[in-house]
């Protein structure tokens, strides 16, 4: 099925993707006066069913960015989640999937503010394979770009316009000869990648950057978390992290709905530990896909299945 024939979630319907179209002018293109999240799927081919990781957490916070942006979502976090899984259920979708709801200012007109713009909201879901091919790790390099900072831009929501700021970055490490960039935040301190949040692993303590260093509050980054406290029984530190200390650590990875858990292989030409993946990388990453593939029963509720129960015909 090509993506014009695939069916999405606009205007308070279900529609063909290629009827659901934007104005050029619109609010949202010009301006980035939009908010979203990126959910996954996973097809269990034993199963025959597509669940959906952590749906209910993406559409909380897609409620806390719009909140920041002065928009309303047509819908609760229920009303999310049905949608979500009847819009996959319609697309009858039997492969890994990349779900994108999005909510956007949509006046057509010339005038940049927030208060008293229409919104507009759909859902748009996609097949998905691997965002990146980490097999070996990734390259990576401290960008000259810096992350946004909360008095310029709210960091912790997810804002399309604020997603120069990654492309930027991205673009500059990949032009470079890199895989991915880690941007520090405006005083310096490590913050983040260009679409993932940073991990670092030292005397078997894990660090992350806490949530005041304009990183994305990721969904994934809170399930890691979770994981190395409850399985791993790891200490978990949220602190502000030097650069340097990236050259010292042990282990470094990303995480992130489209990444999961992917090891950094090098930061700035220095390997990082041996430059293969470490064992903290290494069992955080196995228990992730045992979860998304299905296979832990501790963490069956973090997946919201599609098919279950129900065959959509028509
Ligand atoms: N930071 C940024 C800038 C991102 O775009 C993402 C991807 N949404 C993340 C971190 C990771 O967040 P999550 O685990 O919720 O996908």
């Amino acid at each position: 099925m090509s993506l014009y024939d695939s069916t999405v979630f606009a205007q308070g319907r279900f529609m063909p993707y290629d009827q659901a179209r934007v104005g050029l002018l619109t609010h949202g293109l010009n301006y980035g006066t939009g908010c979203f999240e990126g959910i996954r799927g996973y097809w269990n081919p034993d199963d025959r069913e597509l669940n959906l990781l952590l749906l209910r957490e993406h559409f909380e916070r897609l409620h806390t960015s719009a909140r920041i942006l002065l928009m309303h979502l047509p819908h609760d976090v229920e009303e999310l989640v049905s949608l979500t899984v009847e819009l996959c259920a319609r697309n009858r979708f039997e492969e890994n999937v990349y779900i994108r709801p999005l909510i956007y200012k949509n006046a057509e007109d010339v005038g940049v503010r927030l208060a008293g713009v229409d919104d507009a909201f759909a859902i748009v879901a996609i097949p998905f394979s691997a965002y990146y091919d980490g097999g070996s790790g990734l390259k990576t390099c401290v960008s000259s770009w810096r992350r946004i900072d909360d008095t310029m831009a709210p960091a912790r929501a997810k804002i399309t316009g604020a997603y120069i700021n990654s492309a930027l970055a991205k673009s500059e490490a990949q032009m470079n000869g890199f895989d991915e960039a880690i941007m520090l935040s405006h005083d310096g301190h490590v913050a983040e990648g260009s679409a993932a949040n940073l991990f670092m692993v030292k005397n078997g303590t894990l660090f992350t950057p806490d949530p005041t260093q304009n990183v994305l509050e990721g969904i994934t980054r809170r399930a890691v978390l979770t994981l190395a406290k409850d399985d791993l029984g790891l200490d978990v530190v949220e602190r502000t992290l030097d650069r340097s200390e990236l050259y010292a650590a042990e282990e470094v990875f990303f995480t992130g709905t489209a990444a999961g858990v992917i090891f950094v292989a090098s930061v700035d030409h220095r390997p990082i530990g041996d430059g293969r993946i470490g064992p903290v990388t290494r069992a955080l990453r196995e228990l992730y896909d045992r979860i998304t593939a299905g296979c832990e029963p501790k963490y069956r509720s973090w997946l919201t299945p599609t098919y279950a129960g129900r065959r959509v015909t028509a």
